[in-house]
């Protein structure tokens, strides 16, 4: 935060770099217009193009009141086949990530980076670092030659990788899947890793409005777990596995599973309550959820614009509707906690982008391991790898005890 209060990022205003990055997007989805469909190379993942801004605008390039700028778009070819492949047409995209000013999420994780959610709720953007940018590009061919066989998973939906660059300060960007709905009240929110050192959510962070809790902060507030139907439980472990097998293979660390909890039974609880209190003429705004705008309203029971992208299209599961939930948007998977309540859980792993090899930053996962009894170092991703799917499969889920188990059963 800089002067004044502004949220400010290398010292570049945010306001201006979400305007800025917003006219570099739709400048660069729109050069890809005359370029026709075609296969993908090898080559359109190394891919960079870069278009300057000047304020009095260019032949190709409007006018604006920002400071000048470059803009960067790297293997733009690349990501416009992957946003095809769920389903994203270039006017949609167009249209979530530059009609709309952008919302800023302010600062939620420890690292400093920005993180802005489109209007529609659907993309997040968020800054990177030069070594996770670089990553990200190498990461590429590898990363999508996985997706195009099998685009269910919980791992980040990456739709596109920009430079912003302005007074020789480079802010890296990426475009992904937004995994927490917005105008839904999430009642809980966690970013879990299966470690226990260190990974309690901070008295700052719990001072928060909807604060992020941790692994420590999870097992006091759940210390049953959460409870998912058998079926449920076998597709997201599954899918989880499969997902962690590859983060594995790239020798990716650090990442978390974000959370997210719907819980019905306190909505409702929340709704009786809000209705007495405007009945006996108190305002009840506050607590209720933000909808700001017909637009975020009109599409909580649309689908979603990214296909195969709902915490339940990624682990190809299926439940009946809850129904008369109009306010909660689909694809959530329906969990209980151990007081019976009915949860919705928008989930997914984020914050891929460490690799082993980016060791400086890693200290902390470092000393995390060797807290949790890992000593050989040469494993240390297959290691993460194993109890982060450990901690999900046995700690944090749990299925719901069959009926038809014969102790249950026999006694009725
Ligand atoms: P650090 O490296 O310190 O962990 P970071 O800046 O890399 O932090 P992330 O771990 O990627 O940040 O994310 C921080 C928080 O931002 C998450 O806990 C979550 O609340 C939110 N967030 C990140 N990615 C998404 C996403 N795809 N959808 C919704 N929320 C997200
Ligand atoms: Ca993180
Ligand atoms: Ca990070």
């Amino acid at each position: 935060v800089g002067e004044g209060g502004e949220i400010t990022y290398k010292k570049i205003q945010s306001s201006q770099i979400m305007g800025s990055i917003q006219l570099g997007i739709q400048h660069a989805i729109g050069g890809l217009a005359s370029k026709p469909e075609r296969d993908l190379l090898m080559q359109d993942f190394m891919t960079v193009e870069t278009t300057n801004f000047p304020h009095e605008g260019s032949n190709h390039t409007p006018a604006h009141h920002y400071s000048e700028f470059k803009f960067k778009t790297y293997a733009p070819i690349a990501f416009r086949y992957f946003r095809d492949l769920f389903g994203i047409q270039p006017d949609d995209f167009l249209m979530s990530m530059c009609s709309a000013p952008l919302r800023e999420l302010g600062n939620p994780g420890a690292s400093g980076s920005i993180f802005y959610l489109t209007n529609d709720d659907e993309f997040i953007i968020k800054t990177v670092q030069h070594k996770e940018g670089e990553f990200l590009q190498k990461l590429l061919p590898g990363y999508y030659l996985n997706l195009d066989q099998n685009p269910r998973t919980l791992l980040p939906k990456f739709f596109g990788l920009y430079c912003y660059q302005c007074n020789s300060k480079n802010v890296r960007l990426v475009a992904m899947n937004n995994l927490l709905p917005s105008y839904v009240k999430l009642h809980q929110k966690y970013d879990l890793k299966g470690s226990t050192y260190k990974r309690k959510a901070s008295k700052t962070e719990r001072q928060k409005n909807s604060p992020t809790y941790k692994d420590l902060d999870f097992m006091e507030h759940h210390t049953e777990g959460l409870f998912l139907e058998a079926d449920t439980y076998s597709a997201l472990i599954k899918t989880m596995q499969r997902d962690c097998r590859v983060l594995e293979s790239f020798k990716i660390m650090d990442y978390s599973l974000l959370v997210g909890i719907h819980n019905l039974d306190e909505a409702q609880r929340e709704k009786t309550e809000a209705r007495k209190s405007t009945e006996s003429g108190q305002s009840d705004d506050e607590d209720e959820p933000k909808k700001s705008g017909l637009n975020r309203t009109r599409s909580i029971n649309r689908q979603r614009l990214v296909a195969h992208s709902t915490a339940m299209e990624s682990i190809q599961a299926e439940s009946e509707p809850i129904d008369e939930e109009e306010d909660v948007p689909p694809g959530g998977i329906p969990a209980r906690n151990a007081r019976g309540e009915r949860l919705l859980l928008f989930l997914g792993i984020i914050d891929i982008l460490q690799s082993y090899r980016l060791r400086k930053k890693l200290e902390h996962t470092w000393k995390s391991m060797i807290h949790d009894g890992d000593t050989v170092s040469v494993h240390r991703p297959s290691f993460y790898a194993q109890r982060f799917l450990d901690f999900m499969g046995k700690t944090v889920f749990k299925k719901i005890p069959s009926l038809d188990l014969p102790e249950i059963k026999g006694n009725h």
